[in-house]
């Protein structure tokens, strides 16, 4: 006996309603301070993030990016004396030149917490 294999839940066509970053004309790129090479853009900006202070005392200005193709992360996910609760974080460095940038952050949303004296951006030189 032959029995006909009804599948009806083929998978459909693949989502097309990916967002295409086609308009990265409008970011502007920010570069590490110390090489100049590009971390992130300001269209990854997700958060203007806020002023913290670590354990040791020393304040960053930390601005929350979605992305950051142009750091990577070093060591162990760590949740102590996270900033954002419930979140671990990580190292993020410069991929080019190894310059502390700021953290990763992993917990309900990853991102990029990174300082902001240790971006450039052009346009803010003008
Ligand atoms: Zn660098």
């Amino acid at each position: 006996m032959i029995q006909a294999f009804h599948k009806t839940d083929r998978p459909s066509a693949p989502p097309k309603s990916a967002p295409s970053p086609t308009d990265t004309t409008l970011g502007q790129p920010l570069r590490c301070a110390a090489c100049l090479a590009e971390v992130t853009s300001d269209q990854a900006c997700v958060d203007g993030g806020g002023r913290f202070t670590n354990p040791a005392g020393v304040t960053y200005d930390v601005v929350c990016f979605s992305s950051a193709p142009g750091c990577y992360i070093q060591g162990d996910p760590i949740v102590d004396f996270s900033w954002f609760p419930g979140h671990a974080w990580c190292f993020a460095l410069c991929g080019a030149c190894h310059q502390h940038l700021g953290w990763y952050y992993q917990g309900p949303s990853k991102f990029f917490g990174l300082i902001r004296d240790r971006l450039v951006s052009p346009a803010a030189d003008r």
